[in-house]
Parts: C-alpha cells; structure tokens; sequence
C-alpha cells in the first residue's frame, strides 16, 4: 500500500516535471523567435510617393525613403 501510494506520488510528480519543463522550452523558444531580427510584417513598409518597398527595424516614428530619401510618418502607409 504504501509502496503504491509512493509509487502515485513519483509518476505525478515526474509528470508535473514534465508539463512544467515543456512549458519552460515552449516560452523560451517563442520568446529566442520574437528576438529574431528577420523581416517581419511591421517592418516592411511601403513609400506612397515612390512606391518603393523597403525594410526598417528601427522604432523611430519618421522613416527615409531609401529611394527617393523622402521623409516618412509613422502609419502614413498603413491607410491603403
Ligand atoms: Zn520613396
């Protein structure tokens, strides 16, 4: 009986282990993806004035054309 019990306690406790530490590796590796700096939806933006695609990471709320080197608004491309 008391074997049993132990036994119980042992797989739950191996289990909640388990749940916790793929729990762990699931945030870790959702967080190490957020960190990656390839080119995602809100930083392609487009130049309305030339059309011109182009890739900014940084935050800044007034971008350059690297085209035409005109000054861009931030959300001035998100109306169309
Ligand atoms: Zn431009």
């Amino acid at each position: 009986m008391q074997i049993t019990i132990e036994f119980t306690l042992a797989t739950a406790a191996f289990f909640s282990f388990v749940v916790v530490l793929v729990y762990c590796l699931w945030l870790f590796y959702t967080k190490s993806n957020e960190d990656k700096s390839e080119p995602s939806a809100e930083h392609v933006h487009q130049c309305p004035y030339c059309l011109y695609i182009f890739v900014q990471y940084k935050s800044s709320p007034i971008w350059k054309c690297p085209r035409c080197n005109s000054l861009l608004e931030k959300g001035i491309d998100d109306e169309t």
